[in-house]
C-alpha cells in the first residue's frame, strides 16, 4: 500500500504546517523527473498482478471464524526469502493497512510471452502455500474482499477493545490494535485523516431490506460508547461504520503494466478507465458489511467513504473560508480526467492552478499539467520528520507523497528515480476472489485487453461523466445482470459518424462529430459477448489470440480463464457477492433479519476456505460450489515456462529493440 517511508511521523497539526512546503518540492521533483524521463522508451510490456490476504482464525468447537492479529509476524517469515535473495524470490510480501493482512505480488513482474499467463495461477497458489506454512492450526489465508463480521462484537483474534474516546480512528467497533503495527504509516494516515475532517468518517451503506429488518433501520449506538457524534452520521436504514479500516481492511485484486513509453501508458490509462465499472461489476466479492447483509455487492464506496478526509468546507457544507477548493469526491475515487484526449473530460476539475501553471511553465503537457495539478489538491495525510528536507534533484518523496494517497480507479504511475522500470498503469477497482483461478482468469482477462487495445488501437474512452454513472451502477446488487453501462458502440474508429446538428464535438483526430452518438447502454453480457455491430470484449481477444503463436498449456488455461468469465457475465455463474448471499439467505439460522450472526459468519468462511483450498484437489468439490466456479476446474498452470518458449522471448525483445513497441512495431 504506497510508500513505505521509515521514521517518525508528524502530528496532523505539524503535517498539515509542512503541506505547502511538501507540495512545492513534491512538484518540483514531478517536474525533474518527468523531464529526465518523458522521451524514455522501448521498454517492455512488463505487468504483475497484487492479491491481498486476510489472515483467520477458525475455533471449530465454537463455530466462530475471527480475524487473525498476527501479520506481523508472518510478513517476517515470508519476506526473508527476499531478505537473503533480493534478486530471486519467486514471492514478494508487503504489508497492508490491517494487522490480519498480507499483500503478495509474484517475485518479478511477467513480460510479453503468451506463456507467462500460464504462470499466474500457479504462482498465486503458491503464496496461498507460503502464507498457510506460516500459520498455525486452524489458521488460513482467505482471499477475501470483506470479511463478514468486521467491527462486529468480538471479531479478532486475540481480542480487541475499541477505544471511542482515545487513540487514531476513536472508532466504536475498530480498536487501533487491528491497524497493521510494524509500521506507523497506516495508524498516522487513519488518525491525519480524522483530525483533517475534523470528525470521524461516516461510512453509510445501505442495508438490504429483508422480510424481518427494522424499518426504518437505525442503530442505538451509545450501546457501543457514542456519544453523539456517530448517531448523528449514522444514515436511516443504512449499516454504519465509523472508521478507515473499514474501506482500508478490505482486500482487493489489482494490476499494473508497463507500456513502451509515456504515450503509450497514457492511453492504457485513458483506455482502461472505462473498463474499471465493468471490472468492478463483474468481480463483486462484497455484500456483507459489520454483521450485516447490505444492498451493495461491491466495496469501493466503503473504501471511498473511509478515507474521505474532506473538511466540511471542501464538502460544500459550509462556505469557503480557510480551504482553497469545494472538492467533488473523497481522495479515494474514480479519475477525474483522461491523459490521452480532452473531449470526454467533462468532468468540472477541481485543480490548482498555481501548480498547473507552473508545470506548464516547465513544459509539460496541457493534460498531464491537469492531472498533476488535481491530484496536488490534497494536502498530504502523512510525512516523516526525517523526510521534510530532500534533494529534489534525486528524490521523489514528496510527490509520491501526494501520490500514493490518490487512490483513485486508475494510477498513472511514473518511473521510479534510479531504476529501470518505465512508466506504468495500474488498474485498482476489481474485487479479489477467493480462488487463485478466478484471480489468475481476471488478472489475464484485463492483461489480455492491454494487448488488444493497443494491437487493434481500439477505443472505449467516453465521457467520464458517464463513466462514474457507470460505477454508480456497479456497486448495486447484481449490478452484473440487471444494470446497463455506458459502452461506446464504435470502438474502432476514433468517433462516429455526425447524424445531428447539435452538441458536435471535435475528435482527436480532427473529425467533428456528435458526442452522444457514440455510447450506448449495454448489458455486461453484450458488452463481454457482443451484440449487433458491437464485437464483444472476449471475441476480441479471441480474435487476438487467433494472431499469436500460443503453447498447447498456455491456450487450454486461457480458454478456461476465457469461459470462466464468459460464464460470469451471462449469469451462468454467480458473482462471489451472489453466491455469499444465497448462503446467508438459505442457512438454517438466517431469520430474515439481515444479520449475518457468529454462526453463519463461521460456516459462510468455512465453505470460502473450503473452496479456496481444495480448489485442485478434491473432485467432488466442484458439486459443492453452487454455480461459483465451473464444473471442471483443472487448468495447465505451471511454475516454470518451458525451455523452447523461452527462446521466444529474446526474439520479442530483439523486435523492441529495433521497433520501440511491441505492440505497432510490425
Ligand atoms: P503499488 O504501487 O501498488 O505499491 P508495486 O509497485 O508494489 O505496486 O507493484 C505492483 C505490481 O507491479 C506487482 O505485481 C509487480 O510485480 C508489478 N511490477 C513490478 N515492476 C513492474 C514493471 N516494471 N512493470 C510492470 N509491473 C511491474
Ligand atoms: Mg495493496
Ligand atoms: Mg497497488
Amino acid at each position: 500500500m504506497g510508500l513505505l517511508t521509515e521514521g517518525s511521523p508528524l502530528s496532523w497539526k505539524d503535517t498539515k504546517s509542512h503541506a505547502d512546503h511538501v507540495r512545492k518540492h513534491g512538484i518540483i521533483q514531478f517536474i525533474n523527473e518527468f523531464k529526465r524521463l518523458r522521451n524514455r522508451t522501448k521498454d517492455v510490456l512488463y505487468w504483475g498482478d497484487e492479491v491481498e490476504y486476510m489472515l483467520v482464525k477458525l475455533d471449530h468447537e465454537n463455530k466462530t471464524a475471527k480475524l487473525s492479529l498476527k501479520a506481523e509476524s508472518v510478513l517476517q517469515t515470508l519476506q526473508q526469502v527476499e531478505k537473503d535473495h533480493p534478486d530471486d524470490h519467486p514471492t514478494t510480501w508487503r504489508p497492508e493497512y490491517a494487522s490480519y493482512m498480507v499483500e503478495g505480488t509474484p517475485g518479478k513482474p511477467y513480460g510479453g510471452l503468451m506463456a507467462h499467463f500460464n504462470l499466474v495461477e500457479a504462482n498465486m497458489r503458491r503464496r496461498r502455500m507460503e502464507i498457510k506454512e506460516c500459520l498455525g492450526k486452524d489458521e488460513i489465508p482467505l482471499s477475501l474482499t470483506a470479511f463478514p463480521r468486521l467491527g462486529s462484537g468480538d471479531f479478532t483474534k486475540p481480542q480487541t477493545t475499541p477505544t471511542p474516546d482515545a487513540g487514531a480512528s476513536r472508532s466504536l467497533f475498530f480498536s487501533d490494535e487491528v491497524i497493521f503495527q510494524g509500521h506507523p504509516r497506516f495508524r498516522t494516515l487513519t488518525r491525519n485523516i480524522r483530525e483533517r475532517r475534523g470528525e470521524k468518517v461516516a461510512i453509510n451503506v445501505p442495508i438490504f431490506k429483508d422480510t424481518n429488518t427494522p424499518s426504518p433501520f437505525l442503530e442505538d449506538l451509545t450501546q457501543y460508547g457514542d456519544k453523539g457524534e456517530s448517531q448523528k452520521g449514522a444514515k436511516p436504514d443504512h449499516i454504519y461504520m465509523d472508521c478507515m479500516g473499514f474501506g482500508m481492511g478490505c482486500s482487493c485484486l489489482q494490476v499494473t503494466f508497463q507500456a513502451c513509453n509515456i504515450e503509450e501508458a497514457r492511453t492504457l490509462y485513458d483506455q482502461l478507465t472505462p473498463l474499471c465499472p465493468i471490472l468492478l461489476a463483474l468481480t463483486a466479492a462484497s455484500p456483507i458489511y459489520r454483521g450485516f447483509v447490505s444492498d451493495l455487492d461491491t466495496r469501493w464506496t466503503v473504501i471511498s467513504q473511509s478515507v474521505d478526509d474532506r473538511t466540511e468546507e471542501e464538502r460544500g457544507l459550509k462556505p469557503l473560508e480557510k480551504e482553497k477548493f469545494v472538492i467533488n469526491k473523497s481522495r479515494y475515487d474514480s479519475i477525474d480526467s483522461y491523459l490521452s484526449c480532452d473531449i470526454y473530460s467533462d468532468i468540472d476539475l477541481v485543480y490548482d492552478r498555481d501548480i498547473y501553471q507552473q508545470l506548464i511553465d516547465a513544459g509539460i503537457d496541457d493534460l498531464v499539467s491537469r492531472h498533476v495539478a488535481h491530484l496536488f489538491i490534497r494536502d498530504p495525510i502523512s510525512l516523516f520528520s526525517e523526510k521534510i528536507h530532500q534533494n529534489d534533484e534525486e528524490d521523489t518523496d514528496h510527490f509520491e507523497n501526494i501520490q500514493s494517497t490518490n487512490w483513485q480507479t486508475m494510477r498513472f504511475k511514473p518511473p521510479p528515480p534510479k531504476s529501470n522500470i518505465g512508466w506504468r498503469v495500474e488498474f485498482r477497482p476489481m474485487e479479489v476472489q477467493l480462488t487463485d483461478f478466478e484471480n489468475a482468469a481476471y488478472t489475464t482477462f484485463l492483461v489480455l485487453m492491454t494487448r488488444v487495445i493497443l494491437t487493434f488501437g481500439l477505443k472505449f474512452i467516453i465521457p467520464l461523466t458517464k463513466v462514474d454513472e457507470n460505477l454508480q451502477r456497479a456497486f448495486k446488487r447484481d449490478a452484473v445482470l440487471e444494470q446497463k453501462f455506458y459502452f461506446r458502440k464504435d470502438i474502432l474508429t476514433d468517433c462516429s459518424p455526425p447524424e445531428a446538428e447539435e452538441c458536435i464535438i471535435q475528435c482527436c483526430d480532427g473529425r467533428q462529430c456528435r458526442l452522444q452518438d457514440q455510447y450506448t447502454e449495454m448489458t455486461i453480457n453484450d458488452i463481454i459477448h457482443g451484440k449487433d455491430d458491437f464485437p464483444g470484449l472476449i471475441p476480441l481477444i479471441e480474435h487476438y489470440l487467433e494472431m499469436e503463436e500460443i503453447d498447447i498449456d498456455t491456450s487450454c488455461t486461457l480458454k478456461q480463464y476465457l469461459n470462466f468469465i464468459s460464464a460470469r457475465a451471462s449469469g451462468k455463474l454467480k458473482t462471489t457477492a451472489r453466491w455469499m448471499r444465497d448462503f446467508v439467505t438459505s442457512h438454517p439460522d438466517y431469520k430474515q433479519d439481515s444479520v449475518v450472526t457468529e454462526t453463519i459468519n463461521y460456516d459462510l468462511l468455512m465453505k470460502c476456505a473450503k473452496i479456496s483450498e481444495e480448489q485442485f484437489t478434491n473432485e467432488h468439490f466442484q458439486a459443492d460450489t453452487d454455480k461459483l466456479l465451473p464444473p471442471v476446474v483443472e487448468t495447465k498452470t505451471s511454475d516454470e515456462i518451458p525451455q523452447a518458449v523461452l527462446k521466444q522471448q529474446e526474439l520479442i525483445n530483439k523486435k523492441v529493440a529495433r521497433n520501440g513497441t511491441l505492440m505497432n512495431g510490425n
